[in-house]
């Protein structure tokens, strides 16, 4: 292998590097002839020995070496003196551009103001944004992407306040002064002649493609034989095949081939082999080979060292020059001016010409790096910023094409700069004008588009995947036409005019390709066999939609131009049509006296497309016509008179027509594709340039027509005109026996055409059409919306068209029609309607789908009932048409109308006619209100001339003329209403005869003559008393169908309990309450006498317990020789109360769990849903979920959310995660008083440690039985003095064996989870573990108790009550299932932890133990003794002995930890008696500890911290021995209050001072407290304090968040992903629980768990969590819950936006605030240990969660 760091290199590098002067270089350099020459002459020499000498670089050692040789003599000739005194002036002369211009990161967050920003690309950065105005207005809020940069300063990105704080200009313009004023003549001819060699030797390196060869005057001086094997980025394969691919071709490690593949990735290349020539091609045939099998293989270059060494300095050089142009914004001009200057090749041919030219051949890095440099220069010079933008839109075209070809994202591309440069409105304006910019990008996006058919019109049907690809990225293009449309101009040139018009044709034939594309033909007999693809059409409809609305904008603010593009697109459209209409044949219709000519045209059995664009665009402009007025002023200008009423309709009608025999199944045969389009056309995506303007178009072509023949071409085209011109109709459907399909589908159809005659008669509310304003029609939407159901602000967003801004002008007007409601602890704020909207709901809502539809009538009609109104839902009343619409009023009185309600009434009137639906007839109803509505209306705004024409109230009042004798319009309605069958439209019917007779009223009031008015009055009267009479019945009627409903529920909640299970599951709980509490309800003592333990105890309550099994139902007591009951348990490891999250178990096969200390690091836990079973019936259920779980997995391989093979299952009732069961123990005998109740502590622990020494002699014995030793023999005689005690008793085990089997379950689930190791039901440690759970699970309710300020006792829920009464009772029974040696030296060692016994080795210091923990399980084990004695001592009066030990040794322990030095200031006098011992107590301490380490502190202070720091222990043990013994607790402990020191000492028999502890057993505390601060580890700890665990503990909590979201995003957008050396994590997450930063779901983060690669979350959650975690996702904003490996869910986050909501993805980009409530809602989840439970359940509910890769997030 050559050169690898070969020494003598490194030696003569070391003399260079001593021997170099940049000075000396510079001096050269000023006087040289041929500087280029020189210069090249020194790089040559220097840049091979500084890059690239090894197959690893040392960056710092390069960078060292850069400045020092390469870029230091540069920056001598340049500042021609010492740079270091000269950067310095040149920067304080400087004055600075007022742009921030500040390049964002990826993840940085950025806001945009909706209220004044030009666009939204006009973005600001946090620093920029703060010291705005703008933080007071509407904002948004994102993350960007990476490039980009901040337009602080930019005066045409802002409306308003375009300046933070920091870039306001100081005081004169300093777009006028000339940067380069501030420079010496020198110094710029210096930099311009270095500048131009540097930027054109970077802009050689970078393109250079040559492998093995560098370009004249570089050549090395002495080459040498050393290449780089270089892998280059593709976006074809993927990460796994790169890392497999690396691997095998240069046999790296695992993790190297993810380092490379990482930083191939990043960079877009990377060297993955040094060394000679051969060597290197070696691996890139592996690699070509490799990969090339189904693909393009990956690229691979063989390059020569220096080759690739110049690459490197090139880049630094580009580096170097955004650094140096920093200092002065002159430097930054002579740089723009290398860079754009003409090069020799003519036109474009300047450097950064070369580099965007050349930009798709460079590799990610080198892009990067010039596109950063470029936004720092030329962007940033207001003068050269559009001198570049005229050459970036020179070279658009090609440079679009190449990234069209490449396969880089488009942010790695140089077209991505179009943003920075198309969004300046002055120069997109100018690049309009200059360079034909809008008609350049369409062309150029036409000619990516080159599939056309016969017609000149698009093809996407042969589809492929790699088109596809291609088609996203020609989108980009699309994009670009957005930028340069966004901001519309103020005024118009006649330049200005020309170009816009020429972009317009060339839009415009781009439509054309467009219209009648992906035409439909209705398949009829077969199914379709394959779907068309359709999806490509409507993505370029979708992309253009904004475009067309933009063009229809720019239109508006120009009469000329908007006159020229009517006459354009008229053009264009009758282009368009003349292919179409050719030998289609004329027909002529007649009905109600009228007759039309049009053509036969069939939808169900022709050619129909959806797309067209071109009569959607007319439309738009026609409208424009109407709304700037320009129809009425120059309508000589316009051609009017060409248009083709019929023409323009028909399009637009056909595809109408299409959607309404979609609806009625006329083309179910089509397959899918066709309903996609149908619901797409509808969409609030599309709809404003597809079905909206369909409708306006049909508008304009009725006003321009007789509505009668308009309806009759309706009808016609509906497929409909035989129908309602056929008299007899119906009755021929009743009469014959006529395929039902067929009467469904034309019943559709007829419904579909009034509804269409609704439409075009009613909708008033696009400006133009109708006299409205843009927020009257906005105001609209919302109040339809609203009329379906209340709305959450994003919900009511998403149903409203958003403009190209994604503005959809809602906040605007939202508060002149809804209330807003804040949200709750869940849920989210919901806009509800104002009441006095309600009146503008039209049930036929242009915009509603027929669900909407439904689901608002309900809602309405159910409104007016509350309300007690009738439930009519008339139509409302609408605004008047536009001048030019106004016609079209006429359609709701015309004959052909009236003949269409007729017959549809006439059939709904015979009794038997099945022609008719009632919708339809709801329909007819509904016209029939609005024909009523717009008479009465033009009745009240009309003069007093009385010259209404419009008189609907006359026509339909009489009978039809035509000979089929049929009664008028008003005479069926009155029948209608007294027909039994029509109980629904009666409210509707009575309200159309109501307005009947106002108009009568209004009209004979203005008539001169006068008419009945009896009539009418007498009518009204008649219907408002059946009206009461009716509605009187029906509240009657549903009274007794609420009954009977009541009724039937009872009766079947007693059958079907278990098949409801809600409702069972409260019975239950029920249930349970009443056993949890049966204690309670025993006979009441006085509370004083109340004690829970020692031989003085309160007897507990007898009662029989009766439990019921949830699986077969049958009851059961709770006894010892009953079959086992079990409680569903679940028993985790937990770290919620851990001070010391870095304490881990290392060997969990030989950890020693028996003592716990006191950071309380690890623990486990038993929770418990409450829900009991028979064991049996258990064991049933588990086995069946196991089997069934084998089945399936063996199947389908799929996972559930919980793991079988880990005992999991899910409670059969109530679906809660559980791991184990702990059977149901009856309460502890009654205790009988035996001898030691007169024995003090100091007797009695001389009886223990004679019975233990018989057991260490009996031990020893055993152990040396095999070689009998004389000694031991001698000893034992003294030894076994112990009275009573008769160690070969074995005691008898009081359960039955189904529980004696429940509690090895239980025992050894506690030891398998507990400790991570295989189950081992014989391992010493099982009781161990299940004391440790005991103890860790009610220290863990304590805590919750304290944090939730709930009392002691008598506030737990049942299910936790239950829970720790059998564990605490488990715990007392666990050792009759062990070995009994075992835990008997269990007991021993515990207790030598506190009395000195010289047998038992290392025992703990007391510093080191948690004493609660120690309590329980000297309490628990101590049974083990007690059963071989037969003395009479009592179990009871051990317990308290015991107690009473551990407690004095916890004193000791506070003492000795948690006094703080100092004396407070402040004291109050307590009881003397007590300060004084404690005082004298902890002088005694310290002179045993030796010194006098802290202050003598005065006794009140130190009874305070004694009093305080024991009270949690109290309470623990309160809850304890009430749950183990049974005793009531007293009433002070049930209700939350003040300290309760006293009641607790009571209940738990404990001097309430308890410094007696110490004075009444004198002769045993001296040697015991010397002994205890003897502890050799003692003396370490009172050297370092800071490691000792002070009480109380305080309770932990989840880190603290800040307000802002986007502080969060900031601090997550400065987080560097740990392993890959400053790269930027792609998924910052924030552990909630100790608030590290993780670069969760990357691989370069993953590692090895348990032989298992697994993400940063999940590995962390090891050690953090013991398995459990808490996250949030910042760029998500979305919190993760992780259990194990396999389980998640994500959880909503803590914050909310203004509206109430969570931004889960963060992509409304609305401000976020922390919401407080809901953050202690996920903290109250963690420290109750919920979280696993908690994603049982999310998984439970939402099964694509489980499918989910948790493991690597
Ligand atoms: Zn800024
Ligand atoms: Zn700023
Ligand atoms: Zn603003
Ligand atoms: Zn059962
Ligand atoms: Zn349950
Ligand atoms: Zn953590
Ligand atoms: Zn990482």
């Amino acid at each position: 292998m050559a050169a690898e760091s070969d020494p003598d290199v490194q030696a003569t590098l070391c003399s260079d590097l001593l021997n170099f002067s940049a000075r000396d270089t510079a001096l050269k350099w000023l006087q040289a002839t041929d500087l280029p020459k020189d210069v090249y002459l020194h790089l040559a020499r220097y840049v091979p020995k500084i890059f690239c000498r090894s197959p690893n670089p040392n960056p710092k050692n390069e960078d060292m070496l850069t400045q020092h040789i390469l870029t230091g003599p540069m920056e001598w000739y340049l500042c021609g003196e010492d740079p270091a005194t000269s950067f310095p002036k040149l920067e304080q002369a400087n004055r600075p551009s007022q742009l921030c211009g500040r390049v964002f990161k990826v993840g940085e967050p950025t806001y945009s103001c909706r209220d004044c920003a030009a666009d939204p690309t006009c973005v600001l950065c946090m620093e920029c944004f703060l010291g705005s105005v703008h933080k007071e207005h509407r904002y948004r809020m994102t993350t960007s992407g990476g490039g980009g940069f901040c337009d602080c300063g930019d005066m045409e990105a802002w409306k308003k306040g375009p300046y933070c704080q920091k870039h306001e200009p100081n005081s004169s313009d300093p777009s006028v002064e000339d940067p380069l004023a501030h420079l010496s003549e020198d110094m710029i001819a210096r930099a311009y002649n270095i500048f131009s060699i540097m930027v054109k030797y970077a802009v050689d390196m970078l393109t250079w493609e040559k492998e093995d060869e560098l370009p004249t005057g570089l050549e090395p001086p002495e080459r040498q034989d050393s290449y780089y094997c270089m892998l280059f980025n593709d976006e074809v394969h993927t990460y796994e095949q790169v890392i497999y691919t690396l691997q095998k071709a240069v046999s790296c490690t695992h993790k190297e081939a993810v380092s490379f593949a990482t930083t191939v990735d990043r960079d877009g290349r990377k060297s993955v082999r040094f060394g000679d020539f051969q060597f290197c091609e070696q691996a890139k045939t592996v690699i070509v080979r490799n990969t090339g099998r189904q693909s393009k293989p990956l690229k691979v270059q063989i390059m020569h060292s220096s080759v690739v060494a110049h690459q490197c300095f090139a880049l630094k050089v580009l580096s170097w020059l955004g650094h140096v142009i920093g200092y002065s914004e002159g430097l930054r001009r002579v740089l723009c001016q290398v860079g754009l200057q003409e090069g020799p090749e003519g036109e474009n041919s300047s450097l950064a010409d070369r580099l965007m030219l050349g930009d798709s051949k460079l590799w990610k890095g080198a892009r990067t790096v010039y596109h950063q440099l470029f936004m720092n220069s030329l962007l940033m010079d207001l003068k050269y910023k559009k001198i570049f933008a005229l050459h970036f839109a020179k070279n658009y075209e090609r440079m679009q094409s190449d990234f069209v070809k490449d396969d880089h994202d488009r942010e790695f591309s140089v077209t991505d700069l179009s943003v920075q440069i198309f969004t300046v409105p002055s120069l997109a304006r100018m690049l309009i004008i200059e360079q034909s910019l809008l008609t350049v990008i369409i062309r150029t996006f036409m000619d990516h588009l080159r599939h056309r058919d016969l017609q000149g019109r698009f093809q996407f049907e042969r589809y492929t995947a790699q088109q596809a690809f291609k088609f996203r990225r020609v989108q980009s293009l699309i994009g670009d036409l957005k930028y340069v449309l966004i901001s519309r101009p103020t005024e118009w040139t006649d330049k200005l005019r020309e170009k816009f018009l020429e972009g317009f044709e060339a839009f415009l034939e781009l439509l054309k390709c467009m219209q009648g594309m992906d035409p439909v033909t209705r398949q009829v007999g077969q199914h379709i066999e394959m779907e068309p693809e359709w999806e490509a059409a409507f993505t370029l409809q979708m992309k253009l939609t904004h475009i067309t609305s933009m063009m229809q904008e720019w239109c508006s603010t120009d009469e000329k131009v908007l006159i020229e593009a009517y006459k354009q697109c008229l053009v264009v459209l009758m282009q368009c049509h003349s292919g179409f209409t050719d030998g289609e044949q004329p027909i002529t219709l007649s009905m109600c006296g009228h007759s039309v000519d049009t053509i036969r045209y069939r939808v169900s059995q022709e050619k129909v497309s959806i797309h067209l664009p071109v009569s959607r665009l007319l439309a738009g402009l026609h409208v424009l016509l109407s709304k700037t007025e320009v129809a009425y002023r120059f309508p000589e200008q316009l051609p009017l008179c060409e248009l083709s009423p019929p023409m323009l309709i028909e399009h637009p009608l056909r595809c109408l027509v299409l959607c309404a025999q979609v609806h009625a199944g006329m083309w179910r045969r089509n397959g899918f594709s066709l309903v996609n389009q149908i619901y797409y056309y509808h969409n609030v995506k599309c709809r404003v340039e597809m079905f909206d303007k369909d409708l306006l178009m049909l508008q304009a072509g009725a006003s321009m027509m007789d509505p009668n023949h308009f309806l009759m071409i309706v009808l016609s085209r509906f497929e409909l005109y035989e129908i309602f011109n056929t008299p007899d109709y119906g009755k021929r459907y009743s009469g014959e026996n006529t395929n039902k399909d067929v009467i469904q589908q034309n019943s559709t159809l007829i419904e579909e055409m009034l509804h269409l005659i609704m439409m075009v008669a009613g909708e008033r509310f696009s400006p133009g059409a109708g006299q409205v304003s843009a927020s009257d029609e906005i105001k609209r939407e919302i109040i339809h919306q609203l009329c379906i159901r209340s709305m959450a602000h994003s919900e009511l967003v998403k149903a409203l068209p958003e403009d190209e801004n994604k503005e959809t002008g809602m906040e605007t007007v939202i508060e002149a029609v809804a209330l807003f409601k804040k949200p709750g602890l869940t849920g989210r704020g919901l806009y509800e309607l104002k009441p006095e909207c309600a009146k503008d709901f039209n049930l036929y809502f242009y915009h509603y789908s027929r669900a909407d539809q439904s689901k608002a009538e309900e809602a309405q009609r159910k409104r007016k009932r509350q309300n007690g109104e009738d439930t009519a839902l008339p139509p409302p009343v609408l605004p008047p048409f536009c001048p030019l619409f106004a016609s079209l009023g006429n359609l709701l009185q015309c004959d052909v109308f009236l003949g269409i309600l007729s017959t549809v009434l006439q059939w709904s009137v015979a009794p038997s006619g099945c022609a008719w639906s009632e919708s339809m007839l709801q329909r007819v109803l509904h016209l029939i209100g609005m024909a009523l509505l717009e008479e009465r209306q033009q009745l009240e705004s009309s003069s007093e001339d009385n010259d209404v024409t419009f008189n609907f109230t006359h026509k339909i009042s009489r009978p039809r003329e035509d000979p089929s004798n049929c009664p008028s319009v008003l005479a069926m309605l009155e029948t209608l209403q007294n027909a039994p069958h029509l109980e629904v439209h009666k409210d509707m019917i009575r309200w159309i005869l109501k307005t009947f007779s106002s108009i009568k009223k209004i009209r004979e009031q203005t008539a001169t003559t006068p008419v009945s008015e009896t009539g009418g009055q007498a009518l009204e009267e008649t219907v408002h008393d059946q009206d009461k009479a009716e509605r009187k019945r029906k509240a009657e009627m549903a009274r007794l169908r609420r009954e009977k409903i009541m009724a039937q529920m009872s009766e079947m909640q007693r059958h079907f309990i278990d098949e409801n299970k809600e409702l069972f599951q409260q019975s239950l709980e029920e249930l349970e309450a009443s056993t949890s509490t049966a204690l309670e309800h025993s006979p009441s003592l006085p509370d004083a006498v109340l004690v829970a333990l020692g031989p003085g105890r309160t007897r507990g309550s007898e009662k029989r317990q009766v439990v019921t099994c949830i699986l077969c139902q049958e009851e059961q007591d709770i006894k010892a020789h009953n079959k086992a009951m079990v409680l569903a348990a679940f028993v985790q490891r937990s770290t919620v109360m851990s001070k010391n999250r870095r304490r881990v178990m290392h060997d969990p096969d030989n950890y020693d769990p028996l003592f716990m200390h006191p950071d309380l690091s690890c623990g486990t836990h038993t929770g418990s849903c409450g829900h009991i079973m028979h064991s049996h019936c258990w064991q049933r259920y588990f086995d069946a979920v196991q089997a069934k779980e084998q089945r399936r997995q063996q199947r389908l391989r799929v996972h559930t959310s919980y793991e079988v093979e880990n005992g999991e299952f899910l409670c059969p009732l109530c679906e809660c995660l559980s791991n184990t069961v702990i059977p149901l123990l009856p309460p502890p005998r009654a205790c009988s008083p035996g001898i030691s109740e007169q024995q003090n502590l100091n007797q009695w622990l001389k009886t223990i440690s004679q019975q233990i020494n018989v057991l260490h002699y009996l031990k020893k014995k055993q152990n040396s039985s095999s070689s009998p030793d004389a000694e031991a023999a001698d000893q034992m005689d003294e030894t076994l003095l112990a009275e009573g005690f008769q160690p070969d008793l074995q005691p008898k085990n009081p359960y039955s064996s189904s529980i004696k089997e429940m509690l090895t379950t239980f025992g050894t689930a506690t030891y398998k989870v507990g400790l991570k190791v295989h189950p081992n039901e014989q391992d010493p440690r099982v009781p161990i573990m299940c004391w440790g759970s005991c103890a860790y699970t009610i220290q863990s309710i304590e805590r919750q108790l304290i944090d939730e300020e709930k009392p002691l006792f008598g506030s737990l829920p049942c299910r936790q009550d239950d829970c720790l009464n059998s564990l605490t009772r488990f715990g007392a029974a666990c050792w009759t299932v062990s070995p009994l040696q075992a835990v008997q030296s269990h007991f021993i060692r515990l207790l030598a932890a506190l009395v000195p016994d010289e047998q038992v080795e290392n025992s703990p210091c007391i510093l080191d133990v948690d004493m609660f923990h120690l309590l329980v399980s000297l309490v628990l084990s101590y049974s083990t003794l007690h059963c071989q004695d037969v003395s009479g001592l009592s179990l009871a009066a051990g317990e308290l002995h015991l107690f009473h030990l551990v407690t004095m040794a916890h004193i000791v322990q506070i003492l000795l930890t948690s006094v703080p030095g100092g004396t407070p200031m402040d004291q109050e006098s307590g009881p003397a008696e007590e300060e004084e011992a404690v005082l004298s107590l902890y002088t005694v301490l310290q002179q045993y500890q030796g010194s006098a380490c802290r202050e003598a502190c005065s006794g009140w202070h130190l009874w305070r911290c004694l009093k305080a720091g024991i009270l949690p222990y109290l309470r623990c043990a309160a809850l304890f021995f009430h749950h183990l013994n049974g005793v009531r607790p007293p009433a002070g402990l049930q209700v939350s209050g003040a300290s309760q020191f006293e009641q607790l000492c009571g209940y738990l028999c404990l001097p309430t001072c308890l410094m007696q502890l110490f004075q009444s057993n004198r002769e045993l505390v001296d040697p015991l407290l010397q002994r205890w601060c003897g502890h050799p580890e003692m003396q370490n700890y009172m050297k370092d304090n800071h490691m000792l665990q002070s009480f109380p503990r305080e309770s932990n909590r989840l880190i603290d968040l800040p307000d802002d979201y986007s502080c969060l995003i900031n601090q997550a957008s400065s987080f560097m992903c740990p392993k890959s050396g400053g790269d930027k994590s792609r998924a910052p997450t924030l552990c909630l629980v100790c608030g590290t930063m993780l670069c969760s779901q990357s691989y370069c983060c993953q590692t090895e768990l348990e032989g298992e690669d697994v993400g940063a979350c999940t590995a962390h959650t090891f050690t953090c969590g013991a398995g459990v975690g808490i996250f949030l996702r910042v760029r998500e904003s979305q919190v993760l819950f992780l259990a194990g490996k396999t389980k998640g869910c994500f959880y909503a986050p803590p914050y909310l936006d203004d509206y109430g909501e969570t931004d889960q993805g963060l992509r409304r980009g609305n401000p976020l605030h922390l919401c407080h409530e809901r953050y202690r809602k996920i903290q109250k989840l963690w420290r109750q240990h919920s979280i696993t439970e908690e994603i049982g359940h999310a998984q439970e509910a939402n099964q694509s969660l489980v499918g989910i890769d948790w493991q690597h997030l």
